[in-house]
């Protein structure tokens, strides 16, 4: 394999999970592959993301969540070598934004913990959810959750702190790896379906907004690619 970003993904068994896979056949799948299609095709990122005519928001919803949790786990794999105890002894983004974890089990209260622990919980605690047939019905015709959206807002607020992490203490990696333009695309993406649908809070998306013009920037906090304002 000549593509380092390739051959780091499938070095890294640890941090690789299977993938959860849309059943071939189901109308979840086809949704799937009209929204990688239009992807392939090189349509316009805020294009691709709006719901096609006649489909359901939910079901465009679950796919978009499903392929997000995929793809980011599969970024942070790839620098997750060099995101350990030591290098990140805690969870923040820069020293402005520190996240604390917390969840129904062992951290019922807010909790500071380092990245590499954070990140494992937050992947796990993901994967439970979109496996959990309850919330992502795989079954055409078997309707969604009341608080679908609700648990939706909250996976993918937790995942875009898999951005924030990596873009502000690991980009050099992303960079040494050539795979700035692969991040990029999946961050823009990922920016534009929660825009559309309003599913992550302004204030969240603070620590990545673009910095104002006065600001300098700063050569370790490298800025996220360029994005319209919210
Ligand atoms: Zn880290």
């Amino acid at each position: 394999m000549s593509n380092p970003f390739l051959k780091q993904v499938f070095n890294k068994d640890k941090t690789f999970r299977p993938k959860r896979k849309f059943e071939p056949g189901t109308q979840r799948f086809e949704l799937h592959k009209r929204a990688q299609a239009s992807l392939n095709a090189g349509l316009d990122l805020k294009l691709a993301v709006q719901l096609p005519t006649g489909e359901e928001l939910n079901d465009w919803v679950a796919v978009h969540v499903v392929d997000f949790f995929n793809r980011i786990n599969l970024i942070y794999g790839t620098i997750s070598d060099g995101c350990t105890e030591q290098s990140c002894p805690i969870m923040s983004g820069g020293p402005k934004y520190e996240y604390r974890w917390q969840d129904e089990h062992k951290f019922r209260k807010p909790t500071a913990l380092s990245a590499p622990r954070y990140m494992d919980l937050l992947m796990d605690w993901i994967e439970v959810q979109i496996n959990n047939e309850d919330i992502f019905p795989t079954s055409v015709g078997t309707p969604f959750p009341k608080n679908f959206l609700q648990v939706v807002r909250k996976i993918l607020s937790r995942l875009f702190r898999v951005f924030v992490h990596v873009y502000i203490h690991h980009f050099d990696r992303i960079a040494q790896m050539g795979s700035e333009a692969h991040v990029n695309t999946c961050y823009k993406h990922f920016y534009y379906f929660v825009k559309e649908f309003g599913l992550i809070d302004t204030k969240e998306l603070e620590p990545l907004s673009i910095p104002s013009p006065q600001k300098k920037s700063c050569p370790h906090h490298p800025s996220p690619p360029s994005l319209p304002s919210p």
